[in-house]
């Protein structure tokens, strides 16, 4: 059955994308729909049954600038709706189409521009693993990465990600003037480029593919480091945190990881399990090879045991532990036990106090995953490292989900929600009402993405019940 406000594609036009694409680009096949509308939504069971019927008419895949200003310039004609994709890597359906319409598959687009003094100038194709492949032997890397950096591109993680690897030195994607440049391609009938530079480019951040096509990124880079990989294990969650935290914040050990995690989510890590013993709690850190011998002796000296170590490898190769780290970690406890969601928590100074209080008040349905992160000078914690979490948690109900956040809030703990596609609830903007003006400028008609910016006023396509309804709606 056809979602409501399903929006077909008519035949010529399928054939005048065929013609500006090359026909092998387009189909309207549904099972090659279906499979270029999804993404990782299944994490949530709220988003799994409220996505599950959404997709696409047809989809194309664009390889150059000049095909995709074509296939905008048609689409805005015709006014369909239109979804950007990238690597589909999202986990909050970020890329699935509301209304039906065009899915534009910007994997082709993956030409890195220059690496030059620092800054990387990249098409949105781009795979980030190819952005730190070709930086390193330069002296530069990535200042921060998700952890699927294997297959997500640069163009999704600027739309859809928010930091990883590298944030407990850098911060988010928005902090540092990491993002230097982002280029949009505009939905009219005859497209136009804009330009953002430094702050002003943050509008088009994190819009969830509603905010213009991003066409070009400049990021800035890192000086590259030499990066060994560290356990440190303890059956003690307290003796564990107090490493942690000193570790975190002490500035003079260059470092790309700190996570944490409670017993018993290792035991879901089955390719690594070997390497550490049951039934601790165990840090994963990525530090600078000068500081290896310095931590581990310290660790030593807490009473802390270090199981295991990697030492640095040019390219990396596995085990790397940043595989079971961010938002991996959840991925291995769902094919563990599918039992398990997750929520996107944000911590005070006071987070063992907040974690105690969770457990206290939810026995056995909350396991922690911390994610420590160089503080925001947005929120004035620049100076120290903040504790953020993806908690696991295992699934009862939605109105359990909205208990466990509406408790969160109470005792001051923050929660950008995960079990929601719109990019107004998600709870991570900067500055949502510069982001809507900017989409009235560069979408004026609402054709991208549209549904995903809820709060919009410009949706051709809204009919009643035609938007999902989600846990903070
Ligand atoms: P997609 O999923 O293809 O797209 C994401 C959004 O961007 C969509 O709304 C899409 O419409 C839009 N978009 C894509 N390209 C463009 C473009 N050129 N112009 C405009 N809009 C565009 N995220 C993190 O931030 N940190 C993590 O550590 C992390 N870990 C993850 C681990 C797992 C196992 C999974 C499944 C997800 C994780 N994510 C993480 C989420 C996701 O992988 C990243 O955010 C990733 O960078 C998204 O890139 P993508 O190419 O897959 O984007």
């Amino acid at each position: 059955m056809l979602s409501p406000g399903f929006i077909s594609l008519s035949p010529d036009l399928l054939d005048a994308l065929g013609a500006v694409a090359g026909t092998e680009n387009v189909t309207s096949d549904p099972a090659g729909v279906e499979t270029l509308s999804k993404d990782y939504y299944w994490y949530s069971p709220v988003l799994r049954e409220r996505l599950e019927a959404r997709k696409a008419a047809a989809a194309v895949k664009v390889s150059s600038l000049d095909v995709l200003r074509d296939v905008v310039s048609l689409a805005a004609k015709a006014g369909i709706p239109i979804t950007p994709r990238g690597a589909a890597t999202g986990n909050y359906g970020q890329c699935i189409p509301l209304y039906g319409g065009l899915v534009v598959d910007l994997s082709g687009m993956d030409g890195i521009v220059s690496i030059e003094d620092g800054v990387v100038t990249a098409e949105p194709g781009t795979r980030l693993a190819a952005i730190e492949n070709a930086a390193r032997p330069k002296g530069w890397e990535l200042r921060c990465y998700p952890s699927t950096w294997v297959k997500a591109s640069l163009g999704g993680f600027i739309s859809g990600g928010s930091g990883g690897i590298g944030s407990i030195t850098w911060g988010g994607l928005r902090d540092q003037g990491t993002i230097k440049q982002i280029k949009l391609l505009t939905i009219e009938e005859s497209p136009r480029i804009v330009v953002l530079d430094e702050e002003k480019a943050l509008e088009a951040y994190h819009a969830y593919g509603t905010n213009g096509f991003i066409v070009e990124i400049q990021l800035r880079l890192a000086p590259a480091r030499h990066w060994d990989q560290m356990i440190v294990a303890s059956r003690s969650w307290a003796d564990l945190l107090d490493f942690t935290q000193a570790v975190a914040n002490d500035d003079s050990i260059p470092k790309r990881l700190v996570s944490v995690l409670e017993d018993p989510i290792p035991s879901y890590f089955k390719p690594i399990k070997k390497f550490y013993p049951a039934d601790h709690h165990l840090i994963f850190l990525e530090i600078d090879a000068s500081k290896t011998a310095d931590v581990k002796s310290r660790a030593e000296a807490a009473g802390l045991l270090v199981p295991h170590q990697i030492a640095h490898h040019e390219p990396r190769r596995a085990p790397m532990l940043s595989d079971y780290t961010w938002n991996h970690t959840t991925l291995w406890a769902i094919k563990a036990d599918g039992q398990f969601t997750y929520l996107q928590s944000g911590f005070t100074d006071d987070f063992r106090g907040q974690m105690a209080k969770l457990h206290e008040r939810f026995p056995g349905e909350i396991l922690f995953h911390l994610e420590f992160v160089k503080g925001s000078p947005r929120n004035a914690t620049m100076s120290k490292a903040v504790c953020g979490s993806i908690p696991l948690v295992r699934y009862r109900s939605e109105e359990r989900l909205r208990e466990i956040i509406q408790f969160c809030t109470e005792i001051g703990v923050s929660t950008a929600n995960p079990h929601t596609c719109y990019v107004d609830e998600a709870g991570r903007s900067n500055d949502f009402v510069r982001q809507k003006e900017l989409k009235a400028s560069v979408d004026p008609k609402g054709l991208l993405n549209p549904g995903k910016m809820k709060t919009h006023p410009t949706n051709p396509f809204l009919v009643p019940g035609s938007l999902p309804e989600f846990l903070f709606s």
